[in-house]
């Protein structure tokens, strides 16, 4: 058995449904003290089980090169999201069948962390600084996760010049595909308000779902872009009507909507929140946002040579450099540093016998560690 295998199954056999507190942290902090690694913990949130305010554990470790030296970050998450059911073998007690190591986090991404604790072994501690910025709150509303240990790096003083974030990207094979940006997300709450009463009455009445169906009408015809060199065109889709009525002959009071946008860097949070919100207002609505993420775009240069260099010395394969998919914290991590993402085949994330090829570990291992020693040399 490998090196890296163990550590994988060691972090995947501590339960950590988001979000994660303990155990799991217990024992990465025990994989990184031992290689000199300084190793902060601290937990973010008072609220119940259960609630966006439940307490997340967050994790930063550093280990500091000679005075001036570069500084490399790894960034990622310890919690997993819910096993479902029908699997083979028990979600988190990870087992090897074949050539594949099955259980929950496999690839996203306590595969991936594994890598990166295995891969520093092999990076001199007089190349540079290295940091790992790791929470357990990633798959959850991400309120106190990864943006509560920017904040303490930035209180400490800590400034990463690059970070690598071990999303697992790879498509088809490890190696495949990094990802160099994100499209940022809002979703909207649409409503309108009307006046209740009988429809044999409409005069005494304000129906408001016609009103509804044209704000729709107008947001469905909206063609927000077409794409820029590095994105897909953003994309604004219907994913709720709503308006309760039990009865035939009533008109209701109430009519509401939802849409989600998934956007790219022409446009922020804010400028779409006030395109959406005015169309709203034309036809007597409002509309409530939430931004989830803004875009981030790393262009491709010095960091993602490096990363492309990395990959096909290990791979042979060519990584395309992609935008696609949904957020990750790299939205927030874009404000310490450049980031980009590479780590393992997603085609099983999420799903129930998630599962990593044991060796596609090894492999990820040695192109971090390649990673690291680039960057640092730099
Ligand atoms: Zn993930």
């Amino acid at each position: 058995m490998t090196e890296v295998l163990e550590l994988a199954k060691r972090l995947m056999a501590a339960e950590s449904v988001t979000p994660a507190t303990g155990s799991v942290f217990d024992r990465m902090e025990a994989m990184l003290a031992p290689l000199g690694f300084e190793v902060t913990r601290f937990t973010r949130g008072d609220g119940a089980a259960g609630s966006p305010e439940a307490p997340v554990e967050n994790l930063f470790a550093i280990r500091h090169g000679p005075e001036g030296s570069g500084h490399f970050a790894f960034a990622g998450h310890l919690d997993v999201v819910p096993p479902g059911g029908g699997w083979t073998s028990e979600a988190f007690e990870p087992e090897v069948r074949g050539d594949m190591l099955y259980g929950r986090g496999a690839v996203d991404m306590k595969g991936a962390i594994a890598c990166m604790v295995d891969a520093v072994k092999d990076v001199p501690k007089d190349a540079g600084t290295i940091s790992f910025i790791v929470t357990g709150d990633e798959e959850g509303p991400a309120l106190h996760g990864t943006r509560a240990l920017i904040d303490h790096m930035r209180e400490q003083g800590h400034r990463p010049d690059l970070c690598l974030v071990g999303e697992p990207t790879s498509v088809d094979r490890l190696g495949d595909m990094m990802k160099i940006g994100r499209r940022g997300s809002v979703n909207i709450w649409l409503e309108v308000e009307g006046v209740q009463g009988h429809v044999a009455y409409p005069h005494l009445a304000d129906n408001p779902i016609p009103r509804l169906v044209a704000i729709l009408s107008d947001l469905d015809a909206l063609v927000l872009d077409s794409g820029t060199e590095w994105f897909q065109a953003s994309n604004l889709e219907i994913t709720e009507i709503d308006v309760p009525n039990n009865a035939h002959n009533v008109i209701p009071e109430r009519a509401k909507a939802r849409i989600s946008i998934r956007f790219n860097d022409l446009h922020t949070g804010q400028s779409l929140s006030e395109r959406i919100g005015a169309i709203a207002k034309k036809h007597g609505g409002t509309a409530l946002p939430i931004v989830s993420g803004e875009p981030f775009l790393t262009p491709p240069g010095e960091f993602s040579e490096i990363i492309a260099a990395a990959v096909k010395a290990e791979t042979g394969v060519d990584p395309e450099p992609s935008t696609t998919g949904g957020t990750s914290d790299a939205r927030f991590l874009r404000s310490v540093c450049p980031v980009i993402e590479f780590g393992l085949v997603n085609a099983t994330m999420h799903k129930t016998d998630e599962a990593v090829a044991v060796e596609d570990l090894s492999t990820l291992s040695r192109i971090y560690t390649r990673i690291a020693k680039d960057v640092l040399a730099r």
